[in-house]
C-alpha cells in the first residue's frame, strides 16, 4: 500500500536557525509532533494529503532554486515511511536534504538515515521543555545521525538548569565530540538571556566542544 503523509505548508525562504543560518531553503512542514515544550511556538492546525508522487512534483515546482530541502515540522520522523518513500524519488534529483528533528526518534531516523545529508538535531533540556527526560533516546539519536553532517540545538530558557546543560555535554562527548552544539535562547526571553548564554558557553569551552550563540534570526529580520 503507498503511504500518504500529512504536510502542513511547502514554502521557499531563508533558514533562521543553527549552522545553516542565511541557507535558502524550501520548507517542508510535516503535521504534528510527539511532544509538547512549553516554548513550542509551532502551532500547526492545517494539513494536505499527499502521496509520495504527489509531493515530490510540488518539490519539483521550484526547479531546483534553493540550497536544500528542509524537512521540518512538528516532527518529521512521525511520519518516516512516508517521509522515505519521499526521498527516494528526491534523492534520483542530487538535491541536499536536511533534517530538523527533536532528536526523540532514533528507531525512525534508522529507517531513513542514507537518505539524509544534514541532520539538524534538538537535544531537549527537561527544565527547558517543562517535559520528561529524553537522554537515552538522544544519545541513540547522535549516534545514528553521526553517520552524517549533524549539528545540535539546545533551547535555553529562563527555567534551563545548568546541570541539564552539564549533562547533554557529557552526552555529546560520549557520542560525536566534534558535533557543533547551538545554543539557541527562547525568542520570547532573550533580552535576558545573555549572560546565562555566555555562562553556558564558557562551559561547553572548558568542556572542549564548540558552541555558538545563534538567536532565531527570522523572528529578528521579521521573515518567515
Ligand atoms: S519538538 Fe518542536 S514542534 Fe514539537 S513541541 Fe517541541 S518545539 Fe514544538
Amino acid at each position: 500500500m503507498i503511504s500518504k503523509g500529512r504536510v502542513s505548508e511547502i514554502f521557499h525562504s531563508v533558514q533562521g536557525e543553527g549552522l545553516y543560518l542565511g541557507e535558502e531553503q524550501l520548507f517542508v512542514r510535516f503535521f504534528g509532533c510527539n511532544l509538547r515544550c512549553d516554548f513550542c511556538d509551532t502551532h500547526l492546525n492545517t494539513f494536505i494529503e499527499y502521496s509520495p508522487q504527489e509531493l515530490f512534483e510540488e518539490i519539483e515546482l521550484y526547479n531546483g532554486a534553493f540550497g536544500s530541502i528542509s524537512f521540518t515540522g512538528g516532527e518529521p520522523l512521525l511520519q518516516a515511511e512516508f517521509l522515505a518513500d519521499v526521498l527516494k524519488l528526491i534523492n534520483h534529483e542530487g538535491h541536499k536534504i536536511y533534517l530538523e528533528t527533536n532528536g526523540t526518534l532514533p528507531g525512525e531516523l534508522q529507517k531513513l538515515i542514507k537518505y539524509i545529508s544534514v541532520v539538524a538535531m534538538d537535544i531537549k533540556l527537561p527544565s527547558s521543555t517543562g517535559m520528561g527526560i529524553f537522554w537515552n533516546f538522544h544519545r541513540k539519536f547522535l549516534e545514528i545521525a553521526s553517520q552524517r553532517e549533524v549539528f545540535i540545538k539546545m533551547i535555553i530558557c529562563s527555567m534551563t538548569q545548568e546541570d541539564d546543560l552539564r549533562q547533554a555535554i557529557s552526552l555529546i562527548k560520549e557520542v560525536n565530540k566534534s558535533a557543533i552544539l547551538i545554543l539557541q535562547p527562547n525568542s520570547a526571553e532573550q533580552d535576558i538571556l545573555k549572560d546565562k548564554l555566555q555562562e553556558y558557553k564558557d562551559i561547553c569551552r572548558k568542556e572542549k566542544l564548540t558552541a555558538c550563540i545563534i538567536p532565531q534570526m527570522h523572528k529578528i529580520m521579521g521573515i518567515r
